[in-house]
């Protein structure tokens, strides 16, 4: 089955056409500054790719050229749109109503969009993009991906914040979490790579990218995540803040005179490795400028490995233990001086990292030392991939529905 993957954001349309029996990308791209006049298309795979300067005026006329680029560049993948199967829609705030992935109709669609108050650009660009598949291909079935719904399971306990009750009553103001989707992935294909069932494991999942999430997944449940109501909460971020005393709101706001937009903005674009270092949001510039003495760069580096430690220690509280530590995305599949900082100390817990293996590089592997009682794994992320599989086992299941 060919499932094309869209993830629309506020201003951009990334898409993978995925053979899902083969495991296999056929084509990929994204739109990027869809609405303004600088918007540009990248499509193809590696070496391939090509960068086309292409007008587009919203999310429906990237999906114009994304269809025609499917069927009509020199590289096609297909030769008609009757050779996609399904789509699959990645979704980052599924709320209460969304324990799982599921197929798109009307009141899901309608759910979606009721929930874009607490997601406001995420959920309306996705709205963008369902919409605009519906219009250009009316008869395929569509499945909706929701990043919060891994995190539906956890318990209230975990959830809740302690807010007057009628906050949660009001306004559904609750931990939801986000990266569900990486988080469920990559603690699936931990269990493969240790070769042991997901239910007999308590693992901590460490998504470390430019946004940053962990979660405690207990006997293959999730019982608590790093990231909160929205992504802001939680671990030291690219450009985030993370988690710090709420009391800093309302003193900032005073003292700089920020309005609600203001502040929100430096918690989530001035903050994290940018705001620390001064240098960038970007880990490899912070290390450079760490290494060649920049003292703020280095404090920066110093925080967001703590930072994630802290967790660790918090969620192997919240399980009781943990069997393995699975890193993924940007810092954590590759950033080795990042991962020896985390690790750093951890021995007396049964965490030991193996320094030649940490220093070398491939796909999914184990990086912790033979005497290690917690193993440390790094599994390459595939959203899209996970994505594409809930897309075609729903779409299968409602044909067999369908049939009988
Ligand atoms: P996102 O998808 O959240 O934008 P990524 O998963 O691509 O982010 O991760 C981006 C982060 O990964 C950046 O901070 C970048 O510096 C870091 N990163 C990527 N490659 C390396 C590397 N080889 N060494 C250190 N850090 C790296």
């Amino acid at each position: 089955m060919n499932v094309l993957v869209i993830n629309a954001g506020s201003s951009s349309l990334k898409y993978q056409l995925v053979h899902v029996e083969n495991h296999a990308v056929i084509a990929k791209g994204i739109c990027e500054r869809v609405g303004s006049a600088n918007a540009f298309h990248k499509h193809g795979i590696d070496e391939n790719e090509v960068v086309i300067d292409a007008q587009m005026a919203d999310h429906d006329a990237a999906m114009a050229l994304v269809l025609d680029s499917l069927i009509n560049s020199d590289d096609a993948p297909i030769k008609s749109l009757d050779e996609i199967d399904a789509i699959g829609h990645r979704i980052v705030q599924g709320g209460k109503y969304f324990d799982k992935s599921v197929l798109i109709d009307d009141d899901v669609i309608e759910k979606i969009d009721e929930l874009a108050e607490l997601a406001p650009l995420h959920n309306k660009a996705a709205l963008m993009g369902i919409r605009a598949c519906q219009k250009h291909m009316p008869n395929i079935p569509m499945v909706a991906v929701f990043d919060t719904s891994f995190f539906q399971t956890l318990p209230p306990k975990a959830y809740m914040y302690p807010l007057p009750y009628e906050y949660y009553e009001k306004y559904a103001i609750r931990k939801y979490g986000a990266h569900g989707t990486s988080h469920r992935y990559i603690s699936e294909r931990a269990a493969v790579v240790l070769d042991e069932p997901l239910e007999d494991l308590k693992l901590i999942t460490c998504h470390l990218g430019n946004g940053c999430s962990m979660s405690a997944i207990d006997h293959g449940v999730a019982v608590d995540t790093s990231m909160g109501l929205t992504p802001l909460d939680g671990l030291m971020m690219g450009t985030r803040c993370g988690a710090i005393d709420p009391a800093i709101v309302p003193f900032l706001m005073e003292h700089e005179n920020l309005t609600t937009s203001e502040v929100n903005d430096v918690m989530n674009k001035k903050s994290g490795l940018l705001g620390i270092s001064g240098v960038s949001n970007d880990l490899r510039s912070v290390r450079d400028a760490s290494e060649g003495g920049n003292e703020r760069a280095q404090l920066a580096y110093d925080m967001y490995s703590n930072s994630v430690k802290k967790y660790i220690g918090a969620y192997i509280a919240v399980m009781g233990g943990v069997d393995a530590i699975v890193l993924t995305a940007g810092v954590g599949e590759n950033c080795e001086k990042m991962r020896r900082m985390i690790f750093a100390g951890l021995q007396p817990l049964g965490i030991i990292l193996d320094e030649e293996k940490n220093r070398q590089r491939g796909f999914e592997r184990e990086i912790s030392a033979d005497n290690s009682a917690v193993k440390i794994i790094i599994i390459p992320t595939n959203e899209e991939y996970m994505i594409a599989l809930d897309t075609f086992r729903i779409v299968e299941e409602s044909e067999i529905d369908r049939d009988i």
